[in-house]
């Protein structure tokens, strides 16, 4: 959901207003303030106008963006890093770093206050313990917490939560090694598949019939796909393993032999797909590089809602 309807969703839980209401109410104000400003503006001001004050207001974690403040969220604490102490620029210091999940998405969840990082280290917050966090600000994709914000253990429930890792699509432009980044962008060139040789049992690469754990044993083949693609804001070379190379639309067949390969190969350029993976430093090339863990295409609705945003 983009922020513009979260918005109006919450209007609608906080009001109890209708959907359709809420709408017409936004069309209205941005026709008398001579569309200056933006729907999700002019859902701003009805939110005022009708009292709604979200300062006050639980999000869910799916809800939150980027630049948000006063942020108050419950979920429970999936994993929970090792509390470290930090000296930069004389300045002394402990963070400690968690993953809060609730039913809709998870979140990093970054604590900088030392009361807060003591209950940590007392044991009273702990992995799968339910906490109410009050006042948190979004940074990078992260929940920061300061000494303005709150944190405290909550007898509420939560059955089921997302644990999955959850990517953020990010513009190439604004990545660094080590992100693992989900990127929106082109196939504009392709390599030849190398193939290499895997242990049947343990998966480990084999050479010359043989692995290193395993001895002798009937290697299977498989392949590695590079790609070159391009989101807009740069091109990155990317590397791409077994069932990923097939959600190109590649037979096996089409993968295991250099000749298919290079009768499919142009149908490849120019397709639009998600790529998500970690960005890493190819110290041979001393460049960076996309190891992909997953494809997925492009969801035509979110297309159309995106151009008629700018139309
Ligand atoms: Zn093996």
């Amino acid at each position: 959901m983009d922020n513009y309807s979260q918005l109006v969703e919450r209007i609608c839980r906080s009001s109890g207003l209708e959907l359709e209401e809420i709408e017409r109410r936004v069309e209205a104000k941005k026709a008398k303030l001579s569309s200056l400003i933006s729907k999700e503006g002019a859902a701003q001001i009805v939110a005022a106008e009708l009292g709604i004050n979200f300062d006050q207001e639980r999000l869910k974690i799916s809800e939150l963006v980027q630049g948000m403040r006063k942020v108050n969220v419950i979920g429970k604490v999936i994993k929970l890093s090792p509390v470290r102490e930090f000296n930069k620029n004389g300045r002394e210091g402990k963070v400690a770093n968690l993953v809060l999940a609730d039913e809709t998405s998870n979140i990093k969840t970054v604590l900088w206050d030392t009361n807060h990082i003591s209950l940590i280290e007392k044991g009273k917050i702990k992995e799968n313990t339910i906490v109410e966090i009050s006042n948190g600000s979004i940074r990078n994709n992260e929940l920061h917490l300061s000494s303005f914000s709150d944190i405290k253990e909550s007898k509420e429930k939560i059955d089921k939560v997302i644990a999955e890792k959850v990517f953020h699509e990010k513009k190439l432009s604004e990545t660094k090694s080590g992100e693992e980044v989900m990127l929106r962008a082109f196939i504009v060139n392709t390599f030849e598949p190398r193939y290499f040789e895997v242990c049947p049992q343990c998966g480990k690469k084999a050479t010359n019939e043989e692995c290193q754990t395993h001895g002798k044993i009937k290697p299977i083949k498989r392949a590695l796909l590079n790609l070159i693609i391009d989101d807009g804001t740069e091109t990155i070379r990317s590397v791409l393993f077994g069932e990923q190379i097939n959600k190109l639309g590649l037979k096996n067949e089409e993968i295991f032999s250099i000749e298919k390969f290079n009768e499919k190969k142009r149908s490849l350029l120019g397709e639009e797909k998600l790529f998500t993976g970690q960005i890493r430093l190819n110290s041979f090339s001393n460049t960076n590089e996309l190891t992909v863990q997953e494809i997925k295409d492009v969801n035509p609705n979110e297309l159309i809602k995106e151009l008629e945003a700018k139309g």
